[in-house]
């Protein structure tokens, strides 16, 4: 009967957070046991929280909590890789063990009851679910204006991204078997799951103050994922410049007609500042869009690499080396067990 019921995984990325986990992970649980006991989801969903190569000790925390309870896991990224792919890589651990993921930051600042609505609209047969942010009354003044124009700058250079939404969303197994095709190492999650498809929608919640801990997301590494979202999504930024180009050099014509004109109508031509300021606000607009050109470029030579976009370098449910060494007389029993089983299948061959 159980097996009716969709197979939950919910993905958390964890970066630095030894203030906020003790406090939120029980309370991921309580979600997830009460999604199970309203029977909206199965007994044996999982919490996956991936540390992103935390220096605090995070790792260890999520550590004692997969050992307090059989519905925590945990994986640690070999270094940190950044939100983005952090969630990549619990998404794509999750992918073949669930029939469903939910991602979410550990900060307690998505509201998870909006899980409930979540699950339910994938019962009514959508595969990507949305969380979006009804208003930002608990965002700082300046959090809100820098985010509502992150958005407004993104889809402006065609990078279509749902606005107020972040990475708070339910993802179905089958559409992360096609994400998984995708295999550009820049990633901006938000704007990829629109093109990969499938039927979606949205549900909205409010998103609340982070518990503890403070923000990874200052101005700086939001106009960084601004600048990465838009060169990774879209070439309007390229379309820009050569429209750009293309008023400038109307404007030089123009010029040059002019300086003629003085010129054989014997003015003197207006000397040396003027010259040097048309050359430098030339300089400054062609150096403007060698950079952006340059993004491109940089761009592709990351792509042309191949390099993989996360590495895994442990898992609770996997024995470590240490725990290998320490609990060496086991092992080689189990091992030993083993041999022999397979001694057997070899006999009965
Ligand atoms: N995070 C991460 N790696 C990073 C930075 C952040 O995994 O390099 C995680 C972090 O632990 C949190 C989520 O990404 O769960 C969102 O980060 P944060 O709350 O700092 O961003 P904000 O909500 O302020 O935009
Ligand atoms: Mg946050």
């Amino acid at each position: 009967m159980d097996n009716a019921k969709p197979l939950l995984w919910i993905v958390i990325p964890c970066y630095n957070e030894e203030d906020v986990l003790p406090i939120t992970a029980p309370v991921f649980l309580d979600k997830l046991n009460e999604l199970a006991t309203k029977d909206m989801i199965s007994m044996n969903s999982r919490i996956l929280f991936v540390d992103d190569g935390s220096k605090d000790s995070t790792w260890k925390i999520i550590n004692d909590l997969t050992d307090s309870d059989e519905h925590f896991l945990g994986i640690r990224q070999s270094r940190n890789r950044g939100h983005q792919n952090a969630v990549v890589a619990g998404l794509m651990e999750a992918k073949d063990n669930c029939d469903i993921t939910i991602s979410i930051d550990c900060d307690g600042q998505d509201d998870i009851n909006a899980m409930n609505d979540m699950v339910t609209e994938y019962l009514n047969g959508y595969e990507i679910v949305y969380g979006v942010r009804s208003k930002r009354d608990t965002d700082t003044f300046f959090k809100r204006v820098t985010a509502q124009g992150f958005y407004k700058l993104m889809n402006s250079m065609g990078a279509e991204v749902i606005y107020n939404h972040a990475d708070y969303r339910l993802v179905s197994s089958m559409v992360l078997q096609h994400f998984a095709d995708f295999e550009e190492v820049n990633i901006f999650l938000r704007g990829m799951f629109p093109l990969v498809g499938f039927r979606s929608t949205s549900v909205y919640y409010e998103r609340n103050e982070r518990i503890a801990g403070e923000s990874h997301y200052p101005l700086r590494k939001m106009l960084a994922l601004a600048f990465d979202g838009i060169t990774s999504m879209s070439v309007k930024p390229v379309n820009f410049i050569t429209g750009f180009g293309a008023i400038v050099g109307i404007f030089g014509v123009i010029g040059v007609i002019w300086a003629v004109i003085e010129s054989i109508t014997g003015h003197t031509v207006a000397g040396w500042a003027s010259l040097v300021c048309i050359i430098c606000v030339l300089g400054g607009i062609q150096l403007v869009s060698l950079g952006i050109i340059g993004g491109y470029v940089g761009k592709t030579y990351m792509e042309a690499k191949h390099r993989p976009r996360y590495i895994i370098s442990e898992r609770t449910w996997v024995h470590t080396r240490r725990i290998y060494i320490e609990e060496k007389n086991a092992i080689t029993e189990d091992e030993s067990n083993n041999r022999e089983n397979r001694k057997d299948t070899g006999e009965q061959k």
